[in-house]
């Protein structure tokens, strides 16, 4: 079994991480179809171990494009994307692969869960994957669950699930490998804004406890201006680029 995937590693992963844990370096990305788009124009970009930043602009700006380079979905059309000190296009699809499945969660607007697969199988299901035995995986989706306090629907389907439920239950998956990187699109966005209260306090304790870097794209100032960083992207460009003090 890799270290890696052991239940007591996350403060060693995410601690292990160079000090720029994301780093983009002049990367664009066009689109090619009847007219060409530039959805990323020149963008260079680091990000440190363990920051929680948000990135805010207006549709169509290119924040889902840059999380999807960040998160190797997609390759640029020029420049590099470095995730702990290691350039994505030099990785094969497979290393590219393990990466993904190793170092990175994805919250995603819509949730992506295994329709036919319960709370319990879609959370285990990256930790299955990774070859952990049954009864390991198991306890840690329980764990996990628990966490999102939803210890009361192991054995739902996603449909049996309202939105808010549904996703916890993608966010708990996404935690389940202690991932160094998470990565959120829009998480709150199509939820009624306590459910999205809650989601954000959930991401936000589990970034404090597990040290994970977070990149949450959002249209809520409210949540943009919680995070230490706010990145503005306008025509694909960084247009802004702001600290603040928050809380802990
Ligand atoms: P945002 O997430 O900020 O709304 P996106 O990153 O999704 O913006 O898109 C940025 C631009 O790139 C948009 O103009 C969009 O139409 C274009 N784009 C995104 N994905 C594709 C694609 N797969 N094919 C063609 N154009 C795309
Ligand atoms: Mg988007």
């Amino acid at each position: 079994m890799p270290s890696a995937s052991s239940p007591d590693a996350p403060s060693r992963l995410a601690t292990a991480a160079a000090p720029a844990v994301i780093a983009l370096d002049h990367v664009t990305k066009q689109f090619e179809g009847k007219r060409r788009v530039v959805a990323l124009d020149d963008v260079t970009l680091s990000i440190a171990a363990g920051d929680m930043v948000s990135i805010i602009g207006p549709s169509g700006s290119g924040k889902s494009t840059l999380l999807n380079l960040v998160g190797g979905l997609d390759r640029p059309t020029s420049g590099t994307v470095r995730i702990g000190g290691q350039s994505l296009a030099d990785l094969s699809d497979d290393d590219l692969t393990r990466v993904r499945r190793d170092k990175i969660g994805f919250i995603f607007q819509f949730f992506n869960l295994l329709p036919t697969l319960t709370c319990l199988e879609n959370v285990g299901l990256p930790l299955h994957l990774r070859g952990w035995p049954r009864l390991k995986v198991d306890a840690r989706a329980r764990e996990l669950l628990t966490l999102v306090q939803l210890d009361h629907r192991l054995l739902h389907l996603p449909d049996e699930l309202s939105g808010g439920e549904r996703q916890r239950v993608a966010i708990a998956r996404a935690l389940s490998v202690y991932p160094p990187v998470l990565l959120a699109d829009e998480p709150t966005g199509n939820l009624d804004s306590r459910t999205g209260d809650e989601i954000l306090a959930l991401v936000r304790d589990l970034h404090g406890r597990l040290g994970s870097t977070v990149v949450i794209v959002t249209h809520d100032m409210k949540v943009a201006e919680s995070c230490a960083r706010t990145i503005a992207l306008r025509d694909g460009r960084i247009v802004e680029d702001i600290r603040r003090e928050v809380r802990k």
